[in-house]
């Protein structure tokens, strides 16, 4: 990608600027406004008027032929997490450290804010996630405001075990970071990871799909150790998400009060009138399993070892089950489960599985705000947001493939892209 610097006199703070929206899709949940202005000061939204106006002395970003929303928020990435079509997972993780992985995520998160996720929550990672948030905040590279917590809390042989399918011999430090066997773990895992910068706590009650060994359709944490982690977690101000897929597992998951059931695809209706009761919300994410699907029938020898036929068992069920989790009023927000890759096509497969496209771009906006905490701040465009605005030419809420066609962001009021090429930052 070609980064052309370019001066941005909006950038230099006091000065007004007016944002002339064509449509607005301001992620309140109304319906769209049409000719609508959105007055910015340095990185906020100072107010936003009816009509096309043009204040004295304000710099004018015409997105008058436009389609306006809030910048789009990712709530399920892995920032260094490779395509699984092109990179051999267990030689990449075997071949590359910490430093390795905070420079691949460096170029992802770069790619992500190009295709209008301006924040994005990551929940599964190392230092090199508080390093890559960090390093985006201190304005040294660009990418999606980031929400992220450490290595996954798990049982030994579980999803988050790194032992797993490896010679029992290897070892690293590292490895043994989101170990939990016990109570007395859980809580240590959790305020280490708080010591460690953790904005969030991610566990894994249940097996996964993409990991030797483990088995997606069992509880491997104790309902103790779930209710340890959450209480803990909680008491240091920190939300839990869970990756979760039996509907007997994230009842018990839900009763410990995690904030977010991640994945969530054997649940039923019991499950999900059980969360919605509970006020937890549901993290899909249909394209991980989209490109997994596609990695296993394709490419098997680049998965880790003897997880392609887990996947090509599992990962056309999640499809078939948005439609229950939708009825049932669930609440449900954006996540795709990736790193490199296309984070807008989550839009596609929510919106050609059953959800309408207005509540696609709220599971992007305001319930992926609300849901990491921050709706003070993200997801909606209205007065003391930041100034994070993304535009597509046309009408997405008639043509979901315009999602992956964002041609203007915004962030904190600074110009990422622009005419769908980018502008500056670098
Ligand atoms: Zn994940």
């Amino acid at each position: 990608m070609v980064v052309v610097a370019v001066a941005l006199p909006m950038v230099a703070g006091a000065q007004e600027v007016a944002v002339l929206a064509g449509t607005l899709i301001d992620g309140g949940g109304g319906p769209p406004r049409e000719n609508v202005t959105i007055l910015l000061q340095g990185e906020r939204i100072a107010a936003i008027e009816p009509g096309l106006r043009r204040p004295p002395g304000a710099e004018v970003v015409d997105l008058s032929h436009e389609t306006v929303m809030p910048g789009f928020i990712d709530c399920h990435v892995h920032i260094a997490a490779k395509l699984p079509s092109h990179t051999n997972a267990t030689e990449d993780w075997l071949t590359h450290s910490d430093l390795n992985r905070a420079f691949d995520a460096a170029v992802f998160v770069r790619h992500m804010l190009q295709q209008g996720f301006t924040s994005a929550r990551d929940v599964g990672g190392g230092d090199w996630t508080t390093a890559v948030r960090d390093a985006i905040d201190a304005g040294q590279i660009s990418g999606p405001r980031l929400w992220v917590s450490l290595e996954p809390l798990g049982p030994t042989g579980g999803h988050g075990d790194e032992h797993d399918g490896l010679d029992p011999g290897l070892s690293h430090p590292g490895w043994n970071n989101g170990r939990v066997d016990s109570v007395d773990e859980a809580r240590l895992r959790v305020r280490e990871h708080k010591r460690r910068g953790a904005d969030l706590i991610k566990m894994m009650p249940s097996g996964g799909i993409a990991s030797s060994g483990d088995d997606p359709r069992a509880q491997l944490m104790t309902n103790e150790e779930m209710k340890a982690v959450v209480d803990t977690a909680h008491g240091l101000g920190l939300k839990v998400a869970a990756h979760i897929y039996p509907a007997a597992a994230i009842e018990n998951a839900v009763r410990a009060g995690v904030d977010s059931v991640e994945h969530g695809s054997f649940a039923t209706a019991q499950t999900f009138a059980l969360m919605k009761a509970h006020g937890t919300y549901l993290v899909p994410t249909l394209t991980v399993y989209d490109v997994f699907y596609a990695a296993a029938r394709d490419t098997p020898e680049l998965l880790t070892p003897g997880t392609a036929k887990k996947e090509l068992a599992n990962d056309t069920l999640p499809k078939k089950n948005l439609p229950l989790a939708i009825a049932s009023g669930v609440k449900i927000a954006y996540g795709t489960d990736i790193g490199e890759g296309d984070h807008a096509m989550e839009f596609g497969l929510l919106i050609g599985n059953g959800m309408a496209p207005a509540d696609a771009i709220l599971a992007a906006t305001r319930n992926a705000a609300d849901l990491i905490g921050a709706s003070d701040r993200i997801g909606s465009i209205a007065p003391g947001h930041f100034a994070d605005i993304v535009a597509v030419t046309g009408n997405p809420l008639r043509d979901s493939a315009l999602f992956e066609r964002v041609d203007f962001v915004m962030k904190g009021g600074v110009i990422y892209r622009r005419d769908g090429r980018v502008t500056a930052a670098e």
